[in-house]
């Protein structure tokens, strides 16, 4: 019976010895574990930074704990709508997307009220 041929994951080199082995050396194993680590973290901060975004631009609009904006104006800012934090549902139905303590939710004609935490968070 003919032997299927393994090379490792990491450097491609023939692989010799147990069946389930995936790399050559445990320094090839290391090596692809750092870089799918690396990937993963890349991606975690670039979300961060897009959550710090928009949490930075609602803020901006909202100093007093309460306010509305046009979400044009928001999106110049550079507002992500997809990234937020958590939805919040009043009893009202009423939802309110957020980006760590900073709310939004959306009125007609293109408007957002903005919105502290603590008012609908416990
Ligand atoms: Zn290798």
């Amino acid at each position: 019976m003919e032997k299927k041929i393994r090379v490792c994951e990491s450097c491609g080199e023939k692989i010799t010895g147990r069946s389930d082995k995936r790399f050559c050396s445990d320094y090839c194993r290391n090596t692809k574990h750092n870089e799918a680590n690396k990937d993963s973290s890349n991606y975690i901060r670039k979300v961060n930074n897009i959550l710090r975004r928009n949490r930075r631009i609602l803020a901006k609009f909202n100093p007093h704990g309460k306010s509305k904006v046009l979400g044009n104006v928001l999106m110049e800012e550079g507002f992500n709508f997809a990234y937020y934090t958590n939805i919040y549902e009043t009893k009202k139905g009423m939802r309110y997307h957020f980006c760590y303590d900073q709310g939004y939710l959306k009125l007609e004609e293109g408007w957002y009220a903005l919105v502290e935490r603590q008012e609908y968070v416990k």
